[in-house]
């Protein structure tokens, strides 16, 4: 049975549904990049308010500012913006949900000015951003907005036809300043350390270069509240909608699939309302930074740990990686003795529970999580998820074989080789020029950590650190994984 409004009524007891009529809602939030995780995350606590009769007023307009959009609006579109939330997990209490809180989605390509009149109007009070970690234009290692990019160029020079969400918010807020509008709240749901700070500064640096008074309005007037996000989604493959038209008879062009596990903890700094997420299960805090350094050091970190090495030794997905006892002693190690010695005191979480069920999420068999999603854009991932754990490291004078492993092994696994002799592609916007760097015959180790969009000053500058890569470089080149794991494992200090 196709998915769509129609049909909602004949959907098996089982499933859930919207308790709600879609037609009273209003769309108070427009969120850019209608990916896996903003419907397996944010739609999902808001439709739990709806479907408790509250929020009408925020109802969700996707975005997508990017051609490849265009197959998720058109699917999301053939069936009235409803999807289904599969739920998969190890345990038989998953859920099925069919969520309405989509009403729209609107396409860039299919005309700025639609766009920018949807984000100008009043109705619209958040604006919230899951456009990947790379997508902030930002330098890791200074933090300095890159206003050189040929699109931010584009979008300076021609304000009223814009490409980026810099582009697209600075124009939308410029008109809600001049009609007098309260402006909207940006809510960046990327995984990224302070990520509404990143926001802040990635914006302001935008409309400072176009206008110096907007520049002022904007840090005086809209909030950028901090968020850490949890929810392990994997994309959405053709076996996974294949399984749900079986166990369901729906059939859903793009469900989305995730664990059942969810977490949000969000800084309450919200300039124009907010939905109740409160009553659903969101934390609220005035200072989100412990939860998040925890969140993306340990999760996120670990997620690097057992996926480069991972690839190079063929395995698939995260489930397959954590039923690889080296592997898996590799990563809860990682975890123990490189990621939380460096870590704050976390508020009401014990950490070893935490790392505990972290471990039980990797190693969830019925959601498949792909390792070739875990290893795409290392570039903009290593420096958010790692690079902090091994900076904190190098200042503590510690030992970081572990850490530099990790780096190691996605250098070894640019090559674009696994150890059976299988092929995979590079997910990667700078794929060409860090497989080059990576595939260097001579001087590679000083090239690789000269990557200094990648890897800052401090890492090559530290003897011990550039020593320390070299080492597992050179083991893994010339005795594979499991050899290298042996020895580091066996070394341990
Ligand atoms: P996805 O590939 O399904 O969707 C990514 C979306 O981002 C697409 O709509 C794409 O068009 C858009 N996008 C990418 N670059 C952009 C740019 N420069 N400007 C505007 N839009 C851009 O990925 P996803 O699983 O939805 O994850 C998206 C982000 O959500 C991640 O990068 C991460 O920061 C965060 N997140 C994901 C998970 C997860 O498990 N998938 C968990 C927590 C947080």
């Amino acid at each position: 049975m196709k998915l769509n409004t129609k049909n909602l009524s004949q959907l098996p007891e089982r499933v859930q549904r919207p308790l709600y009529d879609r037609k009273q809602v209003k769309q108070g939030i427009v969120h850019i990049g209608v990916g896996g995780f903003h419907r397996a995350h944010q739609a999902i606590y808001t439709e739990m308010l709806l479907n408790r009769g509250k929020a009408s007023e925020w109802g969700i307009c996707g975005v997508g500012l990017r051609s490849e959009d265009r197959a998720m609006q058109e699917a999301l579109a053939s069936q009235d913006y409803l999807y289904t939330l599969y739920e998969l997990g190890d345990s038989d209490n998953s859920q099925i949900q069919v969520v309405g809180v989509l009403g729209d989605f609107l396409l860039a390509e299919d005309g700025s000015e639609a766009l920018i009149r949807k984000l100008a109007d009043p109705e619209t009070r958040i604006v919230s951003l899951t456009i990947t970690e790379g997508g902030y234009c930002t330098d890791d290692s200074s933090g300095q907005f890159n206003a050189d990019l040929p699109q931010i160029r584009h979008d300076l020079a021609n304000p009223q036809q814009p490409k980026t969400v810099f582009g697209f918010l600075t124009e939308a807020l410029a008109r809600r300043r001049a009609a007098g509008v309260k402006p909207f709240t940006v809510m960046s749901c990327d995984n990224l350390p302070h990520n509404g700070q990143v926001a802040r500064n990635a914006l302001l640096s935008f409309a400072k270069l176009r206008d110096v008074g907007l520049h002022d309005w904007i840090a005086s007037n809209v909030s950028f509240p901090n968020a850490m996000v949890d929810r392990i989604t994997p994309m959405t493959s053709d076996a996974h909608r294949s399984q749900l038209l079986e166990e369901t008879g729906i059939e859903d062009a793009w469900p989305v699939v995730a664990e059942p596990f969810l977490q949000w903890v969000v800084e309450d700094n919200f300039c124009n309302g907010r939905p109740s997420w409160e009553e659903v299960g969101v934390q609220f805090t005035d200072d989100v930074t412990p939860y998040e350094e925890m969140k993306i050091r340990l999760l996120n970190g670990s997620h690097m740990a057992m996926a480069y090495l991972g690839a190079l030794l063929g395995h698939r997905y995260a489930h397959e990686a954590m039923q690889d006892a080296q592997l898996l002693e590799f990563v809860r190690a990682y975890m123990d003795r490189d990621v939380t010695p460096l870590l704050a005191e976390v508020p009401g979480i014990d950490l070893e529970n935490y790392k505990d069920t972290l471990i039980e999420r990797f190693s969830n068999t019925a959601i498949c999580d792909q390792i070739s999603r875990l290893c795409s854009d290392g570039s903009s991932k290593l420096p958010k998820f790692v690079l902090p754990s091994l900076l904190g490291q190098i200042e503590a004078g510690v030992d970081m074989r572990r850490t530099t492993l990790i780096l190691a092994a996605w250098c070894h696994y640019l090559r674009g080789l696994d150890e059976r002799g299988a092929t995979y592609p590079i997910l990667d916007p700078r794929a060409a020029s860090l497989q080059e760097t990576a595939g260097l015959k001579e001087r590679l180790v000083e090239s690789f950590l000269g990557l200094e969009d990648v890897f800052g000053h401090k890492i090559p500058a530290s003897a011990t650190c550039v020593a320390t890569f070299r080492l597992q470089l050179g083991r893994l080149q010339e005795l594979g994984v499991r050899a290298t794991l042996e020895l580091t494992m066996a070394e341990e200090v």
